[in-house]
């Protein structure tokens, strides 16, 4: 059985005070669940947050590190430094990260390296965007991102990768793919870390969907065989929304 896995990613949201209220809410709502549930405040946010949910089965990750250890990186955030505030998860790759911020594959594969020799889990996301999906190329362009970003792992290594396919076209703009394009794509996934790996790898791995999930249609989309949770952007912003998309698991 894989592990079922509803996150926030609150993106650059929600100062101090807007944080504590919302975690309180989400605490106080939140329903009995087998789903991991993970919040995913900014970087300023993380500490509060750790220490707000410290009697809470919710979790914190952090939207983005870097890979280096320490150093002369003005403005970055090492992996020690979220693990010594208890943040043991990261979310790498976001499309946001790769379009505003020029985080490549390259650069994204010495990050999952260094989260995994540190012993984080990764939410490693990545998808294609419009163009390359209206040409027919999604499934190698996902292929690709796959390869260059997490291939190097071991089979050891990736029970610290939880994957979150989120097609650019998707993301914050009301467009979801449809459940039978969520599940197409994630049996693609799966099918090519087996062929990279072998089935258990395959097999074990929690696959989420990304990009505009709502109350309205988590359930559908949580139904495919292949789906074993989401990222949840706007949606998570709102106790409530949330809360509606965790019972949808
Ligand atoms: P969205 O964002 O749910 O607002 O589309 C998803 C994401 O960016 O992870």
């Amino acid at each position: 059985m894989r592990t079922k896995i509803v996150a926030g990613n609150w993106k650059m949201n929600n100062n101090r005070d807007e944080t504590e209220t919302l975690l309180a809410e989400l605490s106080a709502k939140l329903p009995d669940t087998d789903a991991q549930v993970i919040v995913a405040p900014t970087f300023v946010n993380l500490e509060v947050s750790t220490r707000a949910l410290e009697s809470s089965t919710i979790e914190v990750a952090a939207q983005n590190m870097h890979f280096a250890e320490n150093g002369a990186y003005t403005g970055e955030i090492s992996a020690d430094m979220l693990l010594n505030i208890g943040v043991d998860t990261v979310i790498l790759g976001h499309s946001e990260r790769r379009a505003y911020f020029g985080e490549t594959d390259e650069l994204l594969a010495k990050k999952v390296k260094t989260a995994v020799d540190k012993h984080m889990k990764v939410i490693f996301c990545f998808g294609e965007e419009l163009e390359e999906r209206k040409s027919g190329n999604h499934f190698s362009v996902v292929e690709n991102q796959l390869k260059n970003g997490l291939f190097h792992l071991d089979a050891q290594a990736w029970k610290h990768i939880v994957l979150a396919y989120e097609p650019v076209w998707a993301i914050g703009t009301g467009e979801t793919a449809s459940p039978e394009q969520a599940q197409e794509m994630h049996a693609f996934i799966r099918n090519t870390i087996a062929k990279k790996y072998n089935d258990s790898v395959a097999d074990a791995v929690s696959i989420l969907y990304g990009g505009s999930v709502k109350p309205n249609n988590a359930s559908d989309i949580f139904s495919k065989p292949d789906v074993d949770g989401g990222l949840i952007g706007g949606a998570s912003l709102k106790a409530d929304d949330f809360v509606a998309i965790i019972k949808a698991i």
